[in-house]
């Protein structure tokens, strides 16, 4: 793997590793154990300047390739998906639809702060009745002079109660279907917006999701991203990029507990040798890595493609159904191999297998990716 990638890469993973193993791996435990939120790690990320990585240094950001975004999903998801999470939807998603298709006015209005870790995005996108397929959305937007009112809501939105600024999404003409969809920026301070339910989940304690709610919120017409009824473009193509970083998370929590699995096989001993010398272990350690080294694969392939400027939805669907299924297998016989010691708290065994469940539900469920594929397989 190592040999895939160029000097830069390999600098700017190290650099990662270091920063993961100082800033976030001592408090990953806890932050998940107190279900406390892992915004400390943002506020870090954005010290080392890794909150706007994929963002042109003229908006504030570093410049970094998706490639960099992809390796750094991967190291934080090591010791934490959670804050893997955070950032994924924070820059993955949010901020990079906002650079993308935001004009001038945007992009120095709310790009460069966030990009420099200032002000916490989110991305809102899911309803309550319109998930999965979110061409049935109900969220309106109303023209009203010169802004929009936005009525509605939206639920299990990452980072909804904390941040600063949402891309999120309503409907012009509900009869339009997905045409009638566009996208805003929306402020928390705006009024009428407000943070509804803020969820009790099983994995990703340390990262909060929440229902947002739209109350008559006055959006001013400059907050109209892109164009009107050109919103489901920008939200499946943000999700491109959104689901390469889930495939980084994927194979982080499953190398992570692939790594863990290794060095517990062997110094337990049983039958008076170490459990690393029966075959049965042995096979399971095979599978394990055949798959970390395939999801890492996937994901270095729909990460190239990105980078050279073609498309990628395919590729980047079949990474995300891969590490996602890969990071539940790994973590599952990683706690396995660790037996009892596996299942319990003082071991971050449990975490992994709680956090991997997640990857094959958000930003489109593995059977939501599966239609993905089989669209284009039989195009
Ligand atoms: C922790 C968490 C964080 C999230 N963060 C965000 C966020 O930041 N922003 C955001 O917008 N959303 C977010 N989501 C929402 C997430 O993307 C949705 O939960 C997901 O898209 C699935 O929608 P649903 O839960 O309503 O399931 P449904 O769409 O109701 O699906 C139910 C089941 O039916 C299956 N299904 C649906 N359609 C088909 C089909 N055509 N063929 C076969 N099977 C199908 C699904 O795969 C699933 O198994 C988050 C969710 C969670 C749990």
């Amino acid at each position: 793997m190592e040999l895939l990638l160029n000097e830069q890469e390999r600098m700017f993973r190290q650099q990662m590793r270091d920063f993961v193993r100082g800033e976030i791996a001592p408090c990953a435990d806890e932050w998940d154990r107190k279900n406390q939120l892992a915004y400390e790690a943002f506020r870090r990320l954005a010290l080392a300047g890794l909150t706007g990585l994929t963002v042109p240094p003229e908006y504030g950001g570093q410049g970094g390739s998706l490639m960099d975004s992809f390796l750094m999903s991967v190291e934080l998801a090591r010791a934490s998906v959670s804050v893997a999470s955070i950032m994924g939807t924070h820059l993955g998603l949010a901020l990079s639809g906002m650079y993308h298709y935001g004009n001038e006015e945007q992009r120095r209005r709310y790009v460069v702060p966030a990009a420099k870790g200032e002000k916490l995005c989110a991305f809102g996108l899911t309803e309550r009745e319109a998930s999965s397929d979110v061409s049935g959305m109900a969220t309106t937007a109303r023209r009203d002079g010169d802004d929009w009112i936005l009525n509605g809501g939206k639920c299990f939105i990452s980072n909804g109660d904390t941040a600063d600024i949402i891309l999120t999404f309503a409907t012009v003409d509900r009869s339009l279907g997905a045409r009638g969809i566009t996208a805003f920026i929306v402020e928390k301070t705006m009024p009428g917006f407000s943070v509804g339910k803020v969820e009790d989940k099983l994995g990703i304690r340390a990262e909060s999701v929440a229902e947002l709610v739209f109350d008559e919120v006055r959006v001013p017409a400059a907050n109209l991203l892109g164009e009107v009824g050109k919103g489901m473009r920008i939200a499946l193509a943000t999700l491109d990029e959104g689901r390469l970083d889930v495939a980084g998370q994927g194979v982080g929590v499953a190398s992570a507990a692939f790594d863990a699995a290794i060095a517990y096989s062997k110094q337990r001993k049983q039958f008076g040798q170490t459990i690393s010398e029966f075959q049965g272990i042995q096979w399971m350690l095979v599978d394990m890595a055949n798959e970390v080294d395939a999801a890492w694969l996937m994901a270095y392939r729909a990460a190239r493609l990105a980078d050279s400027g073609q498309r990628f939805t395919k590729e980047v669907a079949q990474a995300k159904l891969f590490a996602a299924n890969t990071a539940m297998d790994v973590t599952r016989k990683a706690l396995q191999i660790h037996g009892g010691y596996g299942y319990m708290k003082d071991l971050p065994l449990e975490r992994y297998y709680r956090d991997a469940k997640i990857l094959e539900i958000y930003e489109g469920t593995s059977e939501v990716q599966r239609l993905v594929i089989s669209r284009a397989l039989l195009s």
